[in-house]
C-alpha cells in the first residue's frame, strides 16, 4: 500500500513548477534550455560608472547611522570587486572578502539588506551556526547557494556575482582555553567545509536543494566571483586584545600611551587566531571592520533621521488611517534609555516601540475623529495614555 502510495505522488519541476515529471528528474526540458541559455545572457553588474566609493557610501548613509569607518571601506571593497569583475579580469587576484566584527545591533546585517536593495546585488543572508546543527556539513554549503540561485530566479551569471553573507561566524569558532563557547561543536570542522567555497570552486548544486541524488542533474555553479561578508559579535575579543597588548608592554614595546590606544582599535589577524578562527579561514578573508556600539546620540538618529527610520514608519501606518501619530523628544529618550538598557543595540528600538504602540493600534483605528497622538514620556516608560487629539 504504501508503496502504491509512493507511486502516486506527482512531481512538478522544481524551477518552473508547472510540467509535471517522471520518477527522480527534476528539472523539466523547458528550463533545461532555458538554464542553458541564461548561461550565455550578460548580465548586467553593479554598475560601476554610476557607483563610485563615495556614491555609495552617501547612500549607505541614508539608511545606516554611524559606522562611519566601515561604510568607507565597504563601499570601496564593493567598487573594486565590481570594477575587476566588470573587466573580465581574468589574471588571479584575491577576493576581498570581508569580515564583520561588532556588538548586537550595530547594523552588520543592515549593511547587507541595504546592498541588496539599493545596488541590485543579491545578498544571500545565512547563519553561520546552521552548519553546524545538521550533521552532514557539506550539503549546508551547496544550500547557501541554492538560496542564491533562487533569489537570483535561476540566472546563473547572477548568482555567481552576487554577495553571500554568513552571520554570527564567531560561533564557528574552534573551542579555545580563553573563551568559553557554550555550543559543543566542531567549529574547525566547519571552517574548513567553508574554506574552498569562499576561495572559489565549481559547487554543483541540486537544482531542488536539499540532499544529493545520483540521478540528479546538477546546476555548476562557480564562487569564484561571489563576495562573501562574514560577521559576528566575537563576545570576549576585547579581552585577547588587552592580553596582546599588555604582552607587548611587559617585553617593552609600545609604552608609549597613545600608540597602545591606536593598536587597542584594530584587531589583528593574532587576536581571530586566539579566538579560535583557523589561519586558512581568516586568511581568505583580508578584510577586517570594527563596528561601534552605538550611542544615546546615534540611536536617537536610527528613530528619527534614516530614510527608513522606525518612527517614520509607524506615522506612515497612522497616517494611513489619517492620523497624525507624533513622539515627543522626551519620548524618544526614553525609547532610546529602555533600548540601552536591553544591551541589544538599535535591535531593541522597534520592539519597545511595537509593545507600546500595541494598544493603540489595535485601538484607535476603529474610532472617529482622531486628528492626532502624542506618544509622550509616560506612554513609553508607564504605558500610559498617549494624548488624544479630536477634530472640533
Ligand atoms: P546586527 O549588527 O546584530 O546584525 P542589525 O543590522 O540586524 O544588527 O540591526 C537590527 C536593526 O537595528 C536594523 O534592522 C535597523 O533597524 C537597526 N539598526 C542597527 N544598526 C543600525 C545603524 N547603524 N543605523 C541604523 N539602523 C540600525
Amino acid at each position: 500500500m504504501n508503496k502504491e502510495k509512493k507511486n502516486n505522488i506527482e512531481i512538478y519541476c522544481s524551477i518552473c513548477k508547472k510540467n509535471k515529471l517522471n520518477k527522480n528528474i527534476y528539472i523539466c526540458n523547458n528550463c533545461k534550455f532555458f538554464l542553458k541559455k541564461k548561461k550565455n545572457i550578460k548580465y548586467n553588474y553593479f554598475n560601476i560608472k554610476k557607483y563610485k566609493p563615495k556614491n555609495i557610501k552617501n547612500i549607505l548613509d541614508k539608511y545606516i547611522i554611524g559606522q562611519n569607518n566601515a561604510k568607507k571601506i565597504i563601499s570601496t571593497t564593493i567598487y573594486n570587486h565590481y570594477k575587476l569583475i566588470n573587466n573580465n579580469n581574468k589574471n588571479i587576484y584575491n577576493k576581498s572578502n570581508i569580515l564583520l566584527i561588532g556588538p548586537t545591533g550595530s547594523g552588520k546585517t543592515l549593511i547587507a539588506e541595504i546592498i541588496e536593495k539599493k545596488f541590485n546585488i543579491p545578498v544571500s543572508i545565512t547563519d553561520a551556526t546552521r552548519f553546524t546543527e545538521a550533521g552532514y556539513v557539506g550539503e549546508d554549503v551547496e544550500n547557501i547557494i541554492y538560496n542564491l540561485l533562487q533569489k537570483c530566479n535561476f540566472n546563473i551569471k547572477k548568482t555567481e556575482n552576487s554577495i553571500i553573507f554568513i552571520d554570527e561566524i564567531d560561533k564557528i569558532a574552534k573551542k579555545t582555553s580563553n573563551i568559553s563557547i557554550t555550543r559543543d561543536v566542531s567549529g574547525e570542522g566547519v571552517q574548513q567545509s567553508l574554506l574552498k567555497m569562499i576561495e572559489g570552486t565549481i559547487t554543483y548544486i541540486p537544482p531542488k536543494g536539499g540532499r544529493k541524488h545520483p540521478q540528479d542533474e546538477y546546476i555548476p555553479i562557480n564562487t569564484k566571483n561571489i563576495l562573501f561578508i562574514c560577521s559576528g559579535t566575537f563576545n570576549g575579543i576585547n579581552k585577547i586584545i588587552n592580553k596582546r597588548l599588555n604582552n607587548y608592554n611587559e617585553i617593552g614595546f609600545n609604552a608609549n600611551l597613545n600608540l597602545k590606544k591606536k593598536k587597542k582599535k584594530k584587531i589583528e589577524t593574532e587576536d581571530l587566531i586566539k579566538f579560535g578562527l583557523i589561519p586558512e579561514f581568516i586568511g581568505r578573508i583580508p578584510i577586517i571592520i570594527k563596528l561601534e556600539k552605538l550611542n544615546k546620540k546615534s540611536l536617537l538618529k536610527v528613530l528619527t533621521k534614516t530614510k527608513n527610520s522606525i518612527i517614520k514608519y509607524y506615522k506612515f501606518l497612522f497616517k494611513l488611517d489619517n492620523i497624525n501619530l507624533k513622539f515627543t523628544k522626551k519620548s524618544l529618550k526614553e525609547i532610546v534609555k529602555k533600548s540601552i538598557k536591553k544591551k541589544t543595540g538599535a535591535r531593541g528600538l522597534k520592539n519597545i516601540i511595537e509593545n507600546n504602540l500595541k494598544k493603540i493600534m489595535y485601538i484607535y483605528p476603529s474610532k472617529k475623529n482622531i486628528k492626532e497622538i502624542i506618544i509622550n514620556k509616560n506612554t513609553i516608560k508607564n504605558k500610559k495614555k498617549p494624548k488624544i487629539i479630536k477634530y472640533k
